[in-house]
């Protein structure tokens, strides 16, 4: 009989109102159900926000280093049990071991770089332009913050955006991807054992179209942070946009690596491997397509595809794996249609383009790396987010040409570069128009003390990460103190007497 999981909800473990629940399967096997999960509805929003309102209050008095300790404490706990999340986020979401080991540290990183923010939160103290007057700015906290993540880094991506929110003072209520529930049950476990007062934090599981758009709609929830695919942020934007919320998008990517003739083509083989097929190229900075100089095109194609049908597809909890299944079916039919796409625009298939089956792999939502050649700038296969292990080559002939295919697209996450000279590596820097350009490394790989985020259809502005994130999960206070004991008029005192 499968487990029944709950949502936290104004300090307890709680089924839905309605009764309903959704499965949770493995993807590497779906004879594998992991547990049931509560479907949430309006009526489950409406007491997390009521308990949500009274942990802000509390929460808010808090004092930011002692609110930083309790994130400190669930770093602590996330270390203790790394390995044991690493195993039960293979089990749903599918990534090798080494990738979850890594999801599950990102998440460490965060922690401990948020504990440390409690003690800066820095603020402004600037001079006044009167005479006896004091003048500074400040953070304050919002209130309730939705958290809406996405499947792909099932703990890494809740913690990015929950710490921060934590850390300024808000509240959290908290929905989780439908694919990955159970780290987020843990996750929020973890938050309870570090001695987070229950009513600041609430967990509601259930689909998107249900409970994701009734966190963003509810009035009374003032801050949304999404990540996730661009359609769903658009709608989520929409209605952002016409409440007046506050709101951080992270959304797609397709990415590109290039390599000049110059290159370490050893480095710059390896880098597209782990780029386009680690976590069976479901991050949103995957390796989306690879511009290959035409001088090196052929000798290079020739290796990775050598080395590409080396790579070993299996469950992720296997050491020999190197590459895990897709999330679902639905990611399985549309991975398997943008194949259907790259035929009809004349893209050549040079590896994979199929579910990949037999044995074992029949009971999970594999798919055979693939490389497409001769994909034109412009067409579908260069330009829509894929979110599969489907690699689109493209030949260039400079680098401005290779800048300007790579600045074509609706998207700007990320962007690699494989040269030894200086100045093109500068100068990619410089041009390439996304919110991250790695040099010689693939176009994954970000660091949790950084800012991470996108520009163009990628995002809003906003950044995860680093020390940009706090400023977006608090409000700027500014405060002036006259103690001159005189009505002083900015602007007017300050220079009207002076110019007469
Ligand atoms: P998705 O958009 O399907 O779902 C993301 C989350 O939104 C889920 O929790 C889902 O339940 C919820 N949701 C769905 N419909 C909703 C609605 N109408 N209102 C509110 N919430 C709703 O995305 P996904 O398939 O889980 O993730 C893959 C996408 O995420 C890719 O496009 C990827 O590039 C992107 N991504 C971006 C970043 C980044 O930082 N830029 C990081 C990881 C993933």
């Amino acid at each position: 009989m499968a487990k029944h999981f709950q949502n936290f909800i104004a300090g307890e473990w709680v089924a839905p109102a309605g009764g309903d629940y959704f499965e949770n399967r493995n993807p590497a096997d779906t004879d594998d159900l992991i547990g049931l999960f509560p479907l949430s509805g309006r009526a489950d929003l409406e007491r997390a926000v009521a308990s949500a309102k009274q942990g802000f209050e509390r929460w808010r008095r808090t004092p930011a280093p002692a609110r930083g300790d309790v994130i400190r404490r669930a770093g602590d706990l996330l270390v203790a049990r790394k390995d044991e999340i690493a195993r039960l986020m293979t089990r749903e979401m599918g990534k090798p071991l080494q990738e979850t080991r890594g999801d599950v540290q990102e998440g460490i990183d965060t922690a401990y770089y948020a504990a440390s923010e409690g003690r800066r939160l820095f603020g402004h103290t600037v001079p006044s332009e009167l005479r006896d007057k004091w003048a500074m700015s400040y953070r304050r906290p919002i209130g309730i913050a939705g958290i809406i993540t996405p499947f792909n880094f099932p703990l890494a991506i809740p913690t990015w955006k929950i710490f921060p929110a934590l850390l300024c003072g808000n509240a959290v209520i908290f929905k989780p991807a439908e694919d990955v529930p159970h780290t987020a049950t843990v996750f929020v476990e973890i938050l309870l054992e570090a001695g987070l007062p229950p009513d600041v934090i609430q967990l509601l599981h259930g689909r998107g179209e249900d409970i994701g758009a009734a966190i963003v709609e509810h009035p009374e929830i003032p801050l949304i942070s999404f990540t996730g695919s661009t359609a769903t942020g658009s709608r989520v934007g929409e209605t952002c946009g016409r409440m007046h919320k506050r709101l951080s998008l992270e959304m797609g990517g397709k990415n590109a690596q290039i390599v000049l003739p110059d290159a370490d083509l050893d480095l710059a083989l390896d880098g597209v491997l782990w780029g386009a097929f680690g976590t069976t190229g479901q991050r949103c900075t995957a390796t989306s397509r690879l511009l290959l100089h035409e001088d090196i095109h052929d000798q290079f194609l020739d290796r990775l595809l050598a080395r590409t049908r080396e790579l070993r597809l299996g469950n992720g909890l296997d050491p020999d794996t190197d590459v895990g299944p897709l999330i679902n079916e639905a990611a399985l039919e549309k991975v398997t249609g943008y194949i259907e796409v790259a035929r009809q625009e004349g893209d050549e298939i040079l590896c994979g383009g199929a579910r990949a089956t037999g044995g074992a792999l029949d009971r999970g939502y594999f798919f055979q790396p693939t490389i497409l050649d001769g994909v034109r700038p412009g067409s579908r296969l260069a330009c829509e987010e894929v979110f599969g292990p489907v690699l689109s080559v493209i030949r260039f002939k400079d680098l401005d040409e290779a800048i300007r295919i790579n600045n074509e697209v609706a998207y700007g996450l990320s962007s690699s570069i494989y040269t030894k000279d200086v100045r093109a590596a500068f100068r990619a820097i410089n041009e390439l128009d996304n919110g991250i350009t790695y040099v010689n490394a693939p176009t994954i790989g970000a660091e949790a003390h950084l800012p991470f985020g996108g520009v163009k259809q990628t995002g809003n502005g906003h950044r995860e990460g680093g020390w940009e994130v706090y400023d977006f999960y608090s409000e700027t206070k500014v405060a002036y103190i006259d103690y001159s004991g005189k009505l002083q008029r900015a602007q007017i005192d300050t220079y009207g007497a002076a110019q007469g």
